[in-house]
């Protein structure tokens, strides 16, 4: 069983779509209950965290990612 993976500031797939007609949902807020922001509409809902993760699919963009640039191992190129 593969374990679902968010954190804040991840942008989700949802498996239902939002009434607008989006199914991406950015994490806003993070606790008991999980705040989601719908992609296409700006509207927030609080959603409990089990039925967020039965309801979600996967990340689509992780906030991690961002700052996470690659800072490690020397250049590559050096020169005399
Ligand atoms: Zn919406």
């Amino acid at each position: 069983m593969e374990r679902k993976v968010f954190q804040l500031g991840d942008v989700v797939l949802m498996k239902k779509n939002h009434p607008c007609g989006s199914n991406e949902m950015e994490i806003i807020r993070m606790g008991m209950d999980i705040r989601i922001k719908c992609v296409g509409c700006k509207h927030s809902v609080l959603v409990p965290r089990a039925k967020f993760e039965k309801n979600m699919r996967k990340v689509l963009r992780s906030a991690n990612n961002m700052s996470a640039l690659d800072s490690e191992g020397g250049p590559s190129n050096i020169e005399e």
